[in-house]
């Protein structure tokens, strides 16, 4: 089974911590130990992990990558949001998270986000977890 979460992103460019919806999608998969894989199938949003402790570590982090992707800059792209894709890119598009004892093993100031980069707008996030039930 495939969890599909539906996640409504209110910015042009933002993070949105997923980290209790996939954790919730850990849980009702009901493996005990394996692997958490979560894909976002679309071409102008990623997946990262990173600090959700510090709300200022996102805002570097967006900040950084407009600096390295400008928002008005020289592309081909003609849909006018080459810049998101580009984003999109060196982010990835998805992670593959450990399992222990049917939770996620993140690192205490670690969280998942799903990263807009052409919101806003309605975004799924695939995520299936693999692994032993016992
Ligand atoms: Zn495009």
């Amino acid at each position: 089974m495939i969890t599909r979460l539906k996640v409504s992103t209110q910015a042009r460019v933002e993070l949105r911590d997923i980290t209790a919806q996939v954790e919730e999608a850990v849980k009702a998969s009901g493996v005990k130990g394996g692997l958490c894989y979560v894909f976002v199938p679309h071409t102008t949003a990623g997946i990262l992990i990173n600090e959700n402790a510090d709300p200022d570590v996102g805002r570097d982090i967006l900040a950084q990558l407009e600096r390295m992707v400008p928002e008005r800059g020289s592309y081909s792209h003609r849909e006018g949001n080459a810049p998101a894709h580009v984003k999109a890119c060196l982010v990835g598009s998805s992670q593959v998270l450990p399992v222990e004892e049917g939770r996620l093993v993140l690192g205490t100031w670690q969280g998942i986000f799903l990263c807009e980069f052409d919101g806003p707008r309605q975004r799924t996030v695939m995520v299936k977890v693999l692994g032993d039930r016992g």
